[in-house]
């Protein structure tokens, strides 16, 4: 999004305009900022036989799938229905990694039957694994490499105490459940969290994977899930790429030296790929000034992005309507009878009740993570793509609340 003509634009589209014509609340994704997020990581790893998976969970409508597709992504997927997702937008079975946590066998089965490259992170599911299909189907371990890393416990998956992933302190016995049933490994997981910043963390892990995987002589990929931080208000750091790309590139090829061969290196980025792409598009109904704060209330709130509630998530919010005015502080909150706050003091350019306000990072685990609580509607969104905005999802409507219910006789 930018500033021209004094209008704040997307490919040249004036935002404003898009909230008269789809209204509010409404999500609006630009596609441009997707392909150079995803350019950005590739050419930072262009020494390496990068494989870039987008973690679906961030950001799953179909568009955003297809997009994805045509730019050269693969996909890491984590339950079955995410899996269906990704085949309806084209994708080929084995471009899609399976990685779900505390699934049953038979969600595995049906990944299986589909044809979805296996991420297995538990030694029980293993074991039912290597019983039904020994080495006939080659898969990839997730290890937990127990390191500390991330923005918040909330969002850490590698310490001790996680439940991803299987410990790296167990590579004896999962060697021995792996002998026992002939199983083929051909890939290696790991994924420690969201929001790091310090490349460091990355290569720390990355040793501990490579010294695991010393041990499987049949690997093909190595797979360094995501995790990368992006900038969530002016002047925030987020992780230097280039850097990254040359501490990795060189730890890599290294690696690849020794073990004998070229591997692939993945990674299944979501919230670097789709965050900065997303707005939440919202309207001011109501001013209301107390003793102590002056608040904004807005058609939306918890229930279409619950990050600010749920992860303490800064998203800078922007007053689309009334450029350059006198700025004024303000906490702005959600209509939801609930405490459901989505900025504390913030300075707006003076907000009037009908104004247009941008809630920005709002493409990752925005849609994704919205409910019906207090019975609202989710909201449509619109992807912009060539220039041009496409409804990529209508609005819902009080049938679609309704759609499931059965009317007991009571
Ligand atoms: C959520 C998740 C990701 C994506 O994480 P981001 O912080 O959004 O990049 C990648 N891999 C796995 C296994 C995940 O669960």
């Amino acid at each position: 999004m930018e500033l021209k003509k004094n209008r704040y634009r997307i490919q040249g589209i004036d935002v404003i305009k898009l909230a008269e014509e789809y209204h509010t609340p409404l999500y609006v994704y630009d596609g441009e900022k997707i392909a150079s997020q995803l350019n950005n990581l590739q050419a930072a790893f262009s020494g390496v036989d990068l494989r870039i998976k987008y973690a679906a969970k961030a950001l799953s409508n179909l568009s955003v799938l297809r997009l994805m597709k045509k730019l050269g992504a693969g996909l890491d997927t984590v339950s079955i229905q995410e899996l269906h997702l990704g085949i309806m937008a084209g994708f080929k079975p084995d471009e899609i990694l399976f990685t779900p946590n505390s699934v049953g066998f038979e969600e595995v089965k049906a990944a299986i039957e589909i044809g979805a490259i296996i991420n297995i992170d538990n030694i029980s599911i293993l074991e039912h694994f290597g019983n039904k299909y020994q080495d006939r189907i080659p898969i990839c371990l997730r290890i937990n490499p127990h390191i500390q890393a991330g923005g918040n416990h909330k969002i850490s998956t590698g310490h001790v105490d996680s439940k991803f992933g299987i410990s790296v302190l167990q590579l004896r016995h999962l060697l021995r459940v792996i002998k026992t049933y002939n199983i083929k490994v051909t890939g290696l997981h790991m994924h420690t969290g969201s929001d790091i910043l310090d490349p460091g963390v990355f290569l720390q892990a990355a040793n501990i994977l490579f010294e695991s995987a010393r041990e499987f002589p049949h690997l093909q990929f190595l797979d360094f899930g995501s995790g990368f931080k992006v900038p969530y208000r002016e002047g925030d750091i987020n992780v230097d790429m280039v850097e990254l790309g040359e501490a990795m590139t060189s730890a890599f090829n290294e690696f690849c030296k020794e073990y004998g061969r070229k591997l692939e290196l993945w990674f299944e980025p979501g919230k670097y790929l789709v965050s900065e792409a997303g707005y939440l598009l919202v309207r001011a109904n109501v001013i209301k000034t107390t003793p102590a704060t002056v608040f904004v209330g807005v058609d939306s709130g918890m229930n279409h992005l619950i990050r600010p509630m749920m992860y303490d998530a800064y998203h800078e919010i922007i007053n689309l309507s009334n450029l350059s005015a006198t700025k004024r502080v303000y906490t702005i909150v959600g209509y939801i009878c609930e405490t459901d706050t989505l900025g504390w003091d913030r300075k707006l350019d003076e907000v009037r009740e009908g104004d247009i306000l941008a809630i920005r990072n709002a493409g990752a685990y925005g849609y994704s993570m919205a409910s019906n609580y207090n019975s609202r509607l989710r909201p449509a969104e619109v992807l912009i793509h060539g220039g041009k905005a496409h409804l990529i999802r209508k609005r819902e409507t009080l049938d679609d609340l309704l759609r499931n219910q059965v009317e007991a006789e009571i």
